[in-house]
């Protein structure tokens, strides 16, 4: 059996087409949803990241604007830029592209944005509202693995979900997103003994390391739908998942790419809590 090969890409055209006319909605009555995003230094796969989602914006018709700070600018600095932003009203969505340089504190950067701004979906009061089931923005990356879950009817409820990893972006949002759809959900980390022996009994599994070939096709159920959010470079320049993909291909029902799977989503589903945060807006006026 070969796994269908999920089209990220193609998903997100769907939905971003749909966004399109959310934003002429919007423009009719001279709403444009604004994301400003902060770039702290020059590290080479965050400016990458960072020119994809503004071209995203302009594709929808989101206004954007990128302040690129010096890799040695002060906290202070950003916490005051930050507070800037949470005062502009043609500012809908804060992101701070991670990571940050060490000298700043990644924690208290992020618990500056205005909860109502942070398109990301990381501030302590957001997660909390998503944990007691009324979130407000779902994590982009996540919530854009639940999209196309949704999109191409893979059944959660009564499923058995593995996620791989626990991080604060991804794995634990993830874990949560699938048990609020009813999944049973177990979550494996590098203190995980046998992965396989988890892996082998899920219907879905989520693999958010960031190492090749954490899974393999042995280490699967036959028809069971993987998700691959890892992003690796290679040693000869291009980019790989965590998912042994030949192998899994074999076994899998459903299989996400990399890139083209998870990638396009993530940034479909900023552009999502952008034009939601000016659609909540308008209703605050
Ligand atoms: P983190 O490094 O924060 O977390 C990695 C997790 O993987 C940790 O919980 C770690 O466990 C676990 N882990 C490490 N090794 C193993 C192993 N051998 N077996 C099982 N679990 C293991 O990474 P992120 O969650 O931020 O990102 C994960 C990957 O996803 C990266 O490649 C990143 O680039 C990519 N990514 C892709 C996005 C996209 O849009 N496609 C968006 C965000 C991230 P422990 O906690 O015990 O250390």
């Amino acid at each position: 059996m070969n796994a269908e090969v999920v089209d990220g890409k193609l998903v997100s055209q769907v939905l971003r087409e749909k966004m399109k006319s959310r934003v002429e909605a919007l423009a009719k009555r001279d709403i444009k949803p604004g994301l400003a995003v902060i770039l702290v230094g020059d590290d080479a796969a965050s400016q990458v990241y960072v020119r994809n989602k503004v071209a995203a914006c302009q594709a929808v018709g989101v206004y954007s604007v990128v302040y690129r700070l010096s890799e040695d600018v002060s906290e202070q600095n950003v916490l005051d830029e930050l507070m800037r932003l949470n005062n502009n009203s043609e500012i809908n969505g804060i992101l701070v592209q991670l990571p940050l340089p060490k000298h700043i504190d990644e924690d208290k950067i992020l618990e500056i944005i205005s909860p109502e701004k942070d398109v990301d979906g990381f501030h302590k009061i957001n997660v909390g509202a998503m944990v007691t089931g009324n979130a407000r923005f779902y994590p982009c990356t996540p919530h854009g693995v639940m999209k196309l879950l949704e999109h191409y009817g893979v059944v959660i409820e009564g499923k058995h979900a593995v996620v791989v990893g626990r991080s604060n972006i991804v794995g634990k949002p993830m874990a949560l997103m699938l048990l609020e759809k009813g999944a049973t959900v177990s979550i494996c980390t590098s203190k995980t003994s046998n992965l396989a022996s988890f892996t082998r009994q899920a219907d879905i599994v989520v693999v958010a390391v960031g190492k090749p070939k954490v899974l393999s096709g042995a280490m699967i159920k036959p028809g069971a739908t993987i998700i691959d959010v890892g992003i690796n470079r290679l040693a000869d320049g291009s980019l790989a998942g965590d998912v042994d993909f030949d192998s899994v291909r074999e076994v899998a029902g459903f299989l996400t790419p990399v890139p083209g799977g998870v990638g396009p989503m993530t940034i479909t589903m900023l552009l999502e809590n952008t034009i939601r945060s000016s659609e909540m807006e308008e209703m605050r006026q």
